[in-house]
């Protein structure tokens, strides 16, 4: 990981520039040279320069000119281009792996999913891998040029080492995900292109940011609910991580002291009570540690009781667990997703709603705003895509994700 230098470097400043003029287009699109010159503090004259290179490169366009009343040369509008430049994101989870690419705009071009062929980290990267050059192809037929990959791993990875640390739903620990993934992509020959690794619900949170609706929720914290439970948090504008990056790993909170054991060792765990696992073992569909979803699903559509139930369970220990995220981050937004909400539906939420509304009837306080995410299944391999552009338009922040490039 490198940090940028502080001072003394004509391209970072350069670049930093270049990617405030596009923050500040993302915010009033459409506007035009001389209001980016008076919102950026620029001068009139590096404005030019700078967004003639960006038009360049495949990150701008210019629109018709409107007619304003004044006398003489109409402004022009500028926008981000989303025919240019691609990003592709994936989400290598415990039992699935799902790819997708995105526009700079955040418009989903194409996506795939395809089941786990093995938990062993080279065949699961190569999977990976192969999905990715799949999709890649198809979204650069007609000369679009890649950005990178940004790659959402269920577990804890170090900043430093780039070392996945501990992902317990896919039995890893210590594993070196990046440099195996970068080796498949340089045989691939994709070796100009980056790879950034990040934890799965981090990625998520950075999609709803990034690619959500403008003024973004700030404090914004993502609830992923699947076979882990985990959040991740964007706080100013970026994502909050902690020291080793296992900041937001809510799943292993303690909900229950001396509770049910957690696959982390622990006891109580939230995980163990929220988890699709543990919802799968209550509903009857759990066959030794594999989750029989299509036994499921057919059960929540038939209306199954005891399937319901289960999923209503799990739903009021996930209230327990929004009223701690509410009071430990007094966030602007939650945002809940995964496949547990998806599976779950009403059952699951009604549950979460009515604890977290007891909660906040008894404080007496203006509930946080809950939401579903935005890109359904697709939030961790969509905010890969985000997480990108987010690394790319904020070079002037530490780096808070492993970036690996091939080295020269
Ligand atoms: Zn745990």
């Amino acid at each position: 990981m490198a940090t940028p230098p502080i001072k003394g470097d004509q391209q970072l400043v350069k670049n930093i520039n270049r990617m405030a003029l596009l923050r500040l287009l993302r915010e009033h699109n459409g506007i035009a040279r001389a209001d980016l010159t008076e919102l950026s503090g620029l001068t009139r004259s590096t404005v030019s320069v700078l967004i003639k290179d960006l038009i360049e490169e495949g990150w701008l366009v210019e629109g018709d000119a409107h007619a304003t009343g004044a006398i003489g040369r109409r402004p022009t509008p500028l926008g981000l281009d989303g025919t240019r430049l691609v990003l592709l994101g994936a989400d290598l989870g415990p039992d699935a792996i799902r790819v997708a690419a995105t526009s700079i705009r955040g418009e989903l071009l194409a996506s795939r999913q395809l089941a786990l062929r093995s938990k062993d980290p080279d065949r699961a990267c190569r999977q990976l891998v192969e999905m990715a050059l799949a999709i890649a192809g198809e979204v650069t037929a007609r000369g679009e040029r890649l950005l990178g990959l940004g790659v959402g791993l269920h577990g804890a990875i170090d900043k430093r080492s780039g070392v996945l640390e501990f992902a317990p739903n896919i039995g890893w620990r210590q594993v070196e995900v990046g440099r195996r993934l970068r080796g498949l992509l340089d045989t691939a020959g994709l070796d100009g292109v980056p790879v950034y690794l990040q934890n799965e619900a981090d990625l998520a949170a950075v999609g709803e940011s990034e690619f959500g609706d403008r003024p973004v929720d700030d404090p914004l914290v993502y609830v992923s609910c699947g076979v882990g439970v985990g959040a991740g948090i964007i706080l100013n504008e970026a994502l909050f991580t902690g020291v080793s990056g296992s900041a937001g790993e809510i799943g292993h909170s303690t909900l229950v002291i001396h509770g049910a054991a957690c696959s982390c060792g622990r006891l109580g765990c939230a995980e163990a009570y929220i988890g699709l696992k543990a919802i799968a073992a209550a509903a009857g569909c759990l066959q030794g540690a594999q989750i029989q979803r299509r036994a499921l699903r057919e059960r929540m559509d038939a209306g199954d009781k005891p399937a319901r139930a289960a999923f209503a369970r799990a739903g009021a220990s996930l209230g327990v667990l929004l009223q701690n995220v509410w009071t430990t981050f007094n966030p602007q937004a939650i945002v809940l997703g995964g496949e547990t909400v998806s599976l779950g539906g009403s059952a699951l939420l009604d549950a979460t709603m009515e604890v977290l509304a007891g909660y906040v009837t008894r404080a007496g306080m203006p509930p946080p705003a809950v939401r579903m995410a935005k890109y359904g299944d697709l939030a961790t391999a969509v905010g890969g895509a985000a997480y990108l552009l987010h690394a790319t338009l904020h070079p002037h922040q530490p780096a808070l994700h492993t970036r690996y490039v091939t080295p020269a």
